[in-house]
């Protein structure tokens, strides 16, 4: 082992992360609780300080502000930036070429603004609508059936035109990712429950399971149609997602569906710990495509390795994307692209060192992973620039983007 083949010049199109916090603590207990998705007190203030994620973020943290490697060393040097300085530089640093953003977490009120992410040399962005809060808010606008039925096929009917360059789907989170059909009396029972808590509460978390898979089934028609990526939360989250109904393999009759074969699947996170499932389904389903995702989960570097590893094993690299998945903090978006230039290019090393893969055919699957895949799939609006021997990327017209 040993070599890597070098990523360090390509830009990176993350094609999954979250806005960043107007308000970012630097104070250690409350800092530490962006690196954990444990809702334990302890865990948070105390152990998240403590696992190999972190300490390999507070050293590379240590060089990028150039002090001593302790948390207190980093915190105090952070806390002297702006918020908004702090995305600037990190991702700058980070050569960020392209985002897509998932702006239903952290909550929009506490977020900094979209144009956040735009001030460092033209960083573009696509968003995603997050099906689940979208379902909700019509839940508690409608109180006839057939009237949120018809508003969410409005609010679908032209995704790209209402702002949003795909969707985003937390089933896993609420009901699993086994989504079924539902005869419509189901659907309406739960709709009318659905109803009684916006009565209660003025507002609904769904996890009615039949209301939430017939909706979900409107979206991924309006998605086959419109050949609009739909992102999955799959594997690694807090405890709120039940890990036995959030394996890709729950996805069996969605991917089944010979009417939603147009419609791109990204399975987000690398499946993590599904990662082989994930890599298998990218393998058979010509829709599929596995998110490989750096920052989240927090993951040592050799079991970023391993999910990497097993990723390329199987899958091709035509069907991999990288992400950091990071939110609230830019760190972790920073931290995210480093670290996939790091472990995809050690991994792409192994396989070269196997006779899996010429040198130069693997530097383009670094390229493919860490930046074409995405910029095709999201149709970003204009060719990203490449290095010298990349094939030409993207479709449209237009200004080559500037990057790194
Ligand atoms: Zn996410």
């Amino acid at each position: 082992m040993g070599g890597r083949i070098d990523l360090g010049d390509v830009p990176v199109v993350d094609n999954h992360c979250h806005p960043v916090e107007a308000r970012q603590s630097t104070d250690p207990v409350t800092w530490r609780e962006y690196f954990t998705e444990s809702p334990d007190f302890r865990m948070r203030t105390e152990d998240a300080a403590h696992t190999t994620f972190y300490r390999r973020l507070i050293r590379a943290l240590a060089t990028f502000h150039g002090v001593e490697a302790t948390e207190e060393a980093v915190l105090r040097a952070r806390g002297r930036l702006h918020e908004d300085q702090c995305v600037d530089a990190l991702f700058a640093d980070a050569g960020i070429a392209g985002i897509v953003v998932d702006t239903g977490y952290p909550p929009p009120e506490t977020a900094l603004p979209e144009s956040a992410f735009r001030t460092t040399g033209g960083v573009l962005q696509i968003r995603l609508l997050r099906l689940e809060l979208f379902f909700q808010r019509l839940v508690a606008e409608h109180s006839r059936y057939d009237d949120l039925v018809a508003a969410a096929s409005a609010g679908l009917a032209d995704v790209r035109e209402s702002g949003h360059g795909g969707l985003k789907s937390i089933a896993a989170y609420r009901t699993g990712l086994a989504i079924e059909r539902w005869p419509e009396e189901d659907a309406r029972t739960a709709f009318a429950e659905a109803r009684s808590e916006v009565g209660r509460r003025g507002a609904v978390r769904l996890g009615h399971k039949p209301l939430l898979d017939t909706l979900l089934h409107l979206a991924f028609t309006a998605a086959a149609a419109q050949q609009l990526p739909v992102q999955f939360h799959v594997g690694y989250g807090d405890p709120d997602a039940d890990l036995r109904t959030a394996n890709p393999l729950q996805l069996r009759a969605l991917l089944e569906e010979q009417a939603y074969r147009a419609m791109p699947i990204v399975l987000l996170h690398g499946c993590w710990p599904y990662v082989r499932e994930g890599a298998y389904l990218a393998s058979v389903y010509g829709n599929v495509h596995l998110d490989l995702s750096y920052a989240i989960p927090f993951l040592s570097t050799a079991e970023l390795r391993a999910m990497t590893r097993a990723a390329l094993g199987v899958a091709p690299t035509t069907k991999l994307l990288y992400s950091s998945d990071g939110a609230r903090v830019p760190e972790l978006h920073w931290l995210g692209a480093h670290t996939a230039r790091n472990v995809l290019g050690a991994v792409l090393a192994e396989l070269v060192a196997d006779g899996d893969l010429g040198a130069e055919d693997a530097r383009l699957a670094g390229e493919r992973v860490l930046r074409d895949n995405a910029w095709h799939l999201y149709g970003f609006p204009a060719p990203v620039s490449h290095s010298p021997g990349s094939p030409r990327v993207g479709h449209s017209a237009g200004g080559v983007l500037g990057s790194e």
